[in-house]
């Protein structure tokens, strides 16, 4: 498999340049980033700022690591050049996701994955807070995260309310009368379900789902300690991209959950 980095210099980019160069089955062609030109993504290739570089090396997928307004741009780009798509940029909106699935159409042959987290493990964490909704009724999630992270709360954890919400909808109404410190309770998110934000220096991101019914409680909990925990879902998604044409959204298609 012959695979471009777009934003190859950049955080996650360079994680995925190694990542992919460390695969044997996965051949790095072209690296894009304008923020790197002039600096190589692995001795012998070096970052380039045009998108022509990827049919240039033969291509087949491109992984984005960008912004959400050139993702969306770049990818579809890459639909029009037939080459296969995967996606790890955040904040992409609907218009955003309207536009590949334009770009990328179901029966079509090219294929695009967008995944806002590639770590199985949170991946397999939303599943789990999912199956467990419709047996407990109260439920609160707490997302603790780096200092450096400018919104609250985490995708994730808006994701895994929105999913609990949609799996039950016996939840428990809050019995707080009075709050002493404003925000004590976290914010309501998806069906009532509470999310507390916690940000502190020396965490990467990581995620408790608590959920409690009568006699007993259960806790789910997911850590990224860092940027390698996205690189088995970033290889399995490189590896299965090309068998879904159209737009698939999460990794939960290709881990079959
Ligand atoms: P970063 O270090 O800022 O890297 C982004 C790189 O992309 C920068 O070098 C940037 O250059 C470059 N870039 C911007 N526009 C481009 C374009 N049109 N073509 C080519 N390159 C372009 O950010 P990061 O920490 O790697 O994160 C990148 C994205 O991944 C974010 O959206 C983040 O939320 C997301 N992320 C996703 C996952 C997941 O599991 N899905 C995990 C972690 C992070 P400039 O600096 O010049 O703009």
């Amino acid at each position: 498999m012959r695979v471009g980095v777009i934003g190859a210099a950049g955080r996650m980019g360079a994680t995925v340049c190694a990542a992919v160069v460390g695969a044997d089955d996965i051949e790095l062609v072209a690296a894009v980033d304008p923020a790197g030109v002039g600096r190589t993504a692995t001795p012998g290739l070096e970052i380039v700022a045009d998108l022509d570089a990827l049919t240039a090396a033969g291509a087949e997928i491109a992984v984005d690591f960008t912004g959400p307004g050139a993702a969306t741009v770049n990818a579809v780009w890459c639909a029009e050049h037939a080459i296969h798509a995967v996606i790890g940029t955040t904040g992409i909106d609907e218009a955003g996701l309207a536009a590949l699935s334009h770009a990328f159409p179901s029966a079509g042959r090219i294929g695009c994955l967008v995944a806002p987290n590639f770590a199985i493990g949170a991946v397999l964490m939303m599943r789990f807070a999912e199956l467990a909704s419709p047996w407990f009724e109260t439920a609160e999630i707490i997302e603790l995260h780096h200092d450096a992270k400018a919104d609250a709360p985490s995708g994730t954890a808006l994701l895994t309310a929105t999913r609990m919400a949609a799996a039950s909808d016996g939840w428990g109404a809050d019995p707080t009368q009075v709050v002493v410190v404003p925000g004590a309770r976290g914010g309501s998110g998806p069906g009532g379900i509470h999310i507390h934000s916690v940000r502190l220096r020396g965490l990467v991101a990581h995620q408790e789902v608590l959920l409690g019914t009568s006699g007993q409680s259960l806790t789910i909990r997911h850590d990224s300690y860092d940027r390698q925990s996205f690189m088995p879902g970033v290889l399995l998604a490189i590896r299965s991209v090309g068998q879904r044409p159209g737009l698939t959204v999460g990794l939960e298609a290709a881990l079959g959950i």
